[in-house]
């Protein structure tokens, strides 16, 4: 069915990330015109942060990038990047009878000032800018273009003057539009919750004590020690600890689990010893959440083969030594009740991931969530995938998109049938 234009109206999708990027291939393949709507200049979502995927450890950029990479050249999904819904008016209070069973969506772009679809990424604005401003999203984003940093911008005009393909308007700011549909689905993800309310991690205290995403960022092929596992301080570290359940599965913060975070601790402890297999890793957690088979094997690799030390406990106490020669972690051994203090050279903490729609309170309208922001209340008809339903990672989520696709396809969800 690619490429026969359905003559049905469009299904919106919200969320350019992983699960938005499958849910709207899915569904243009079968035929149907959608509309992508992503918050950020790029498409790819949290998943481009990783460098590494579990249980395979494959590049997590490739996958994504192609995903994106399909949806920008797919003939029946029109990409609206820097964009989010401000409006969602359901058919019976729409007011034409031929409206009515669809859903009006007011999408307001906060446009780039320049043009994606023109800009031939010849880099002649960067060079002019006297202030800096203008700048080319990473090499491998999609879609690839220069963003002018409105705050650093006097103005001038110079980059408008020397762009030979007129891609640049300074004038523009939003604009809105408003698009008729049959359907929406909610991908907008996860996150990070910030890890600093909780005085006792030492958050901010040392900048060896990061979250998880920095540690990735910091581990990455593309990273600042090319692979090698440095501090940011550029040294090599003898003794990591990660720190479970950061704020999750905590009354003070999140009751919930976040779902991800055991395998993605074993992922980048594995990922350090296979770099340097002298390197102490130890891992904090509350319960070992390695479901199935594939994800079990992976745990039981890491703890026989790569010597890595699991430690039932959450940690009281995370602080720099006062000589300034590493971290303290204090903490209790729930499983032998030993209280100890331990010295380390990095502390990384899987703080808690929280819904995007929660994180960003009140910047769209949301079908009903419940009480921790989450989409995939049973009572709910909206369909919804990926981490804004539920906590969830790149696996389920991409599974979650396929039936939220199949689903919107059938006519369910928020204007349709359970
Ligand atoms: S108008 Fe001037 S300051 Fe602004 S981005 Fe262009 S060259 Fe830079
Ligand atoms: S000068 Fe124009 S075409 Fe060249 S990179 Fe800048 S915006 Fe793109």
């Amino acid at each position: 069915m690619k490429g026969e234009a359905d003559k049905r109206f469009p299904v919106i999708v919200v969320g350019g990330g992983v699960a938005g990027l499958t849910a709207a291939l899915d569904l243009a393949r079968a035929g149907r015109p959608v509309h992508l709507i992503e918050k950020s200049a790029v498409l790819g979502g949290q998943v481009t942060r990783l460098d590494k995927l579990y249980p395979t450890d494959h590049c997590a950029f490739c996958p994504v990038w192609t995903q994106a990479r399909l949806c920008l050249g797919h003939p029946l999904i029109t990409v609206h990047t820097h964009s989010c819904i401000e409006d969602v008016t359901q058919g019976k209070e729409m007011g034409k009878k031929q409206e009515q069973g669809l859903i009006q969506i007011i999408i307001c772009r906060d446009l780039n000032r320049i043009d994606p679809g023109r800009c031939i990424l010849c880099g002649r604005c960067e060079k002019v800018c006297p202030e800096n401003a203008v700048s080319p999203t990473i090499c491998h984003a999609l879609p690839r273009t220069f963003l002018v940093d409105i705050n650093a911008c006097t103005g001038c005009g110079k980059c408008v003057a020397v762009c030979p393909t007129h891609a640049i308007d300074l004038e523009r700011k939003q604009d809105r539009i408003k698009i008729l549909a049959e359907n929406i689905i909610w991908a907008t993800g996860f996150a990070e919750s910030e890890v600093s309310v909780l005085p006792e991690l030492g958050y901010g205290s040392h900048p060896n004590i990061m979250t998880s995403l920095a540690f990735e960022a910091l581990l990455s092929e593309s990273g600042p020690g090319r692979g090698h596992v440095l501090t940011p301080g550029g040294k090599v570290p003898r003794r990591i600890a990660f720190v479970q359940c950061a704020g999750a599965r905590d009354q003070r913060k999140f009751a919930y689990c976040s779902a991800v975070c055991c395998m993605h601790a074993l992922k980048q402890a594995r990922w350090v010893k296979q770099r340097d297999p002298g390197m102490d890793c130890v891992i904090f957690f509350t319960d070992m959440r390695t479901e199935g088979r594939h994800y079990y094997n992976y745990y039981r690799q890491a703890v026989q083969e790569y010597s890595i030390v699991l430690v039932r406990s959450r940690p009281g106490l995370i602080c720099p030594l006062p000589s300034g020669d590493g971290l303290a972690v204090r903490y209790e051994n729930t499983r032998t009740g030993q209280v100890k203090t331990e010295r380390f050279d990095l502390v990384v903490l899987n703080g808690a991931l929280e819904p995007c729609q929660k994180a960003d309170k009140g910047s769209a309208p949301l079908p009903l969530t419940d009480d921790d922001g989450f989409i995939g209340k049973p009572s709910n008809p909206a369909l919804a995938c990926g981490f804004c339903r539920a906590p969830a990672d790149v696996e389920v989520s991409v599974v979650q998109a396929s039936s939220a696709a199949m689903g919107a396809y059938m006519g369910k969800g928020i204007n349709g049938k359970d």
